[in-house]
């Protein structure tokens, strides 16, 4: 599932291929992919110019004028949008022409991946864009912990709630809780001001070191093990931890994995 990063770069992508300009052909290859929308509105929305490429969270959608259709678009496991010579590339679902650009293809070989459309103007009033809790680079420490309240769920499984904080994932979470030393079932009375501001901060520089990273595009697909694994702890089980060596190992709360150092990120006391 793709992260705030790699949503980010798909958005910005985007906004440089189609933004200001209408797609003159489209080919639907897959009519799975248009859920719940019709078809029809779908092609409708592409044929007038994009004017804005959005997103929240691990959302990413693109406004068109000038009535202001929505596209909303679901990546899910393996959905990509990429810039093509033909409308045929491999796993293409969706194939839209940008004059003088190319093909914009939405390519998904597990096929979980979906496009809706919304009214004119509905998007950020529905769901799920409403339902966004902040994103990271607008929360500091008091309001972080503010968001947790006295929740006595895990920190691992309010930063995962996209109600309370939007874009976080899996990846994120190993990689700050290790840098920070945190047990992956750490709680939030198990944490004072300064590892709140520390929490916060190191989940912002996390999003804007993957952003500016030469590794931006070779993010996406880190979990089919296609691209070179960039991070610390993530998907390195049994691998020494870079900082002492320890074996990393992986603890799982409700199918949710997080890879962590036993040495450097031990359970904390009780509160
Ligand atoms: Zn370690």
């Amino acid at each position: 599932m793709p992260e705030l990063a790699e949503v980010e770069i798909v958005r910005r992508n985007l906004e440089r291929w189609w933004i200001g300009r209408a797609a003159q052909e489209v080919i639907v290859a897959d009519d799975d992919l248009i859920v719940p929308s019709s078809r029809e509105a779908v092609i409708t929305a592409l044929s007038e110019p994009a004017y804005a490429a959005m997103r929240r969270g691990k959302h990413l959608w693109v406004e068109l004028g000038p009535s202001r259709h929505a596209l909303l678009f679901h990546l899910r496991m393996t959905g990509k949008i990429t810039l093509e010579d033909t409308p045929q590339a491999r796993f293409t679902r969706l194939a839209w022409l940008i004059p003088e650009v190319g093909w914009l293809c939405f390519k998904d070989s597990r096929r979980l991946g979906t496009l809706e459309h919304l009214a004119p103007g509905l998007i950020t009033s529905s769901a799920p864009i409403n339902k966004l809790g902040p994103e990271p680079d607008a929360l500091d420490g008091p309001s972080l912990k503010l968001r947790f309240g006295r929740s006595a769920r895990r920190v691992k499984e309010l930063l995962l709630d996209q109600r309370v904080i939007a874009g976080v994932g899996n990846i994120a979470v190993s990689e700050v809780f290790w840098q920070l030393g945190l047990h992956p079932s750490v709680r939030p009375k198990q944490l004072d001001d300064d590892d709140y501001q520390r929490l916060s901060d190191a989940l912002t520089s996390h999003f804007a070191q993957l952003l500016v990273s030469e590794q931006a595009d070779e993010l996406h697909y880190v979990n089919q093990g296609k691209a070179q694994n960039p991070f610390m702890v993530y998907l390195r089980e049994g691998q020494p931890c870079p900082r002492c060596q320890a074996p990393l190992e992986r603890m799982t709360f409700g199918g949710r994995s997080t890879y962590y150092c036993p040495r450097c990120q031990p359970a904390r006391a009780p509160a």
